[in-house]
């Protein structure tokens, strides 16, 4: 049977953040003939295995936590370790939730005018794409723009039996909470899930080749939330690599390790890698469109997420920027519709002082340079360094080893100390940072920092009183 042919003004491949912003955009607000195409559920990575159901886990991983302080201020409650958390069910109802999300994406695609097809696109050329569908139908679409938006996918070491290991997306399909797991890996993904399974009572082993994690973070970072996870009992294996990964029989698998102590075996009931993602062009057959690629296999983008072929479009996970964030994807999707739709001719995501935040324990937030990073740009005698380190007002009811820790840094440059790096990490970051982020991006100073009045009793206080 001939395939259908389907001609629109814009053909979607991805919907994820990015993907499905872009979309909505162009139909929604300009009026565009929009095609997206999907081949597993809305919302993509985000939605599906990644900041919502992890936020989730992490909420109820602050709950454990908020459980375990509240004894030092007077309640009569003790969280029980490992098994006292019902994993099951709560992995139930995040589904669910997340089921709920995937609905209102897909009302959403309607209410905005975008078709929406089910299935796998791959280029026949660099102008037409062929559309597989669930039932195996074929639909062929001729798009006068063409937005890859496929993001990426969690990989695996070249070890001997790594397929025994789970990634992040494994993490999200665990029907039980793992008693003694191992996470392999020095990025926010793995740190986060460390810090989470730990607080919910799972024996944590974390696997990282040098002596921190989180290195492209602010040194600061890396010191203290590294001492802070050693402080909490999450075993660090330092200087580690893995050779081999087995089944011993009753669920358990044998990791072969060396770290700074040696060779060694660890047995566990999950282990899972946390060492990186690579884009998701497998099913594309992207060498047709002649689009660039890097070494990592990313799509080459300029400034505009032009790639160098005229008519096609890359953003998100998928595309060269190294920002891989959520509202990342959807700003410079909205901004590309703006542009090919909108008559915004400008329009485009300007890739700096973007805020992120590690939802570790305690949780991390950046924007901007690291200290070094802004030594090598300005020089060191343009940069001034504001630190402080201090214990939140919410640990005063606990017992020195009980508290947690705080600490700020503002790195500043020039004569008038224009804030070019805000690097935090405590309890309340996470919600902190938004709004630190809008100053930063407008070009605050230290001063402007300093006339700020301080809410007391807050911890963001000591950020706006920084001598
Ligand atoms: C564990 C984890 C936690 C994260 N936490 C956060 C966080 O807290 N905050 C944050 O901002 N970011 C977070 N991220 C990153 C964030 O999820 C991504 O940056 C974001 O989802 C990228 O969006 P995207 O549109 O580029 O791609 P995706 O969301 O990955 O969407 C791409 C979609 O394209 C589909 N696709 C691929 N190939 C084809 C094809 N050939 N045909 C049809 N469809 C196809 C895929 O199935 C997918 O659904 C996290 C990621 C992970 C893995």
């Amino acid at each position: 049977m001939a395939p259908i042919t389907k001609e629109v003004d814009y053909l979607v491949i991805g919907g994820g953040s990015g993907g499905l912003a872009s979309a909505r955009r162009a139909s929604g607000m300009y009026g565009a003939s929009v095609l997206a195409v999907e081949n597993k559920r809305l919302g993509g990575t985000c939605v599906n295995v990644g900041c919502v159901p992890k936020k989730i886990t992490w909420n109820a991983a602050f709950i454990a936590d908020t459980i375990k302080d509240a004894k030092a201020y007077g309640f009569d409650v003790e969280f029980k370790g490992h098994g006292s958390f019902d994993w099951e069910g709560f992995v139930k109802k995040r589904d669910a939730y997340i089921t709920r999300l995937n609905g209102i994406y897909e009302k959403n695609l309607k209410n905005d005018k975008v078709e929406y097809l089910h299935g796998t696109a791959s280029f026949v050329d660099a102008k037409k794409v062929k559309v597989v569908l669930d039932d195996g139908k074929e639909v062929e679409v001729i798009a006068k723009n063409i937005l890859v938006a496929v993001g990426g996918h969690p990989i695996l070491p070249p070890v001997e039996g790594a397929e025994l290991g789970i990634t992040s997306d494994g993490f999200f399909e665990l029907k039980k909470q793992p008693k003694k797991v191992a996470l392999v890996g020095a990025g926010y993904i793995a740190v986060e899930m460390a810090g989470m399974l730990h607080a919910l009572g799972s024996e944590t082993h974390l696997f990282i080749r040098q002596d921190k994690f989180l290195r492209s973070f602010d040194p600061m970072i890396q010191d203290k939330v590294t001492a802070e996870y050693e402080r909490q009992g999450i075993h660090i294996h330092k200087q580690s690599s893995q050779s081999k990964l087995e089944n011993i029989g009753n669920g358990q698998k044998r990791l072969h390790y060396k770290d700074s102590n040696g060779e060694g075996t660890l047995d566990v009931d999950t282990l899972m890698w946390g060492i990186g993602r690579a884009p998701e062009l497998e099913k594309l057959n992207f060498s047709v469109t002649g689009v660039e690629q890097n070494e990592k296999g990313h799509i080459k983008v300029d400034d505009y997420q032009n790639t160098n072929v005229p008519h096609i479009f890359a953003l998100g996970d998928v595309c060269d920027k190294g920002f891989e964030l959520t509202p990342v994807a959807i700003a410079a999707g909205r901004r590309l519709s703006d542009r090919l739709f909108g008559g915004v001719e400008d329009s485009r995501l300007i890739y700096d002082n973007i805020p992120s935040v590690v939802f570790a324990h305690p949780e991390v937030g950046s924007i901007g340079l690291t200290e070094p990073a802004a030594r090598e740009k300005y020089g060191d005698e343009n940069i001034k360094v504001y630190n402080t380190s201090f214990t939140a007002m919410y640990y005063s009811m606990m017992e020195a080893e009980e508290k947690g820790p705080t600490s700020y840094k503002l790195v500043c440059a020039g004569k008038e100390e224009k804030v070019v790096g805000l690097h935090i990490m405590g309890l309340g970051s996470g919600e902190m940072m938004q709004g630190f982020g809008v100053a930063v991006k407008m070009g605050a100073t230290k001063a402007d920092f300093d006339r700020c009045v301080a809410i007391h009793p807050t911890s963001a206080e000591e950020l706006v009183t920084l001598k």
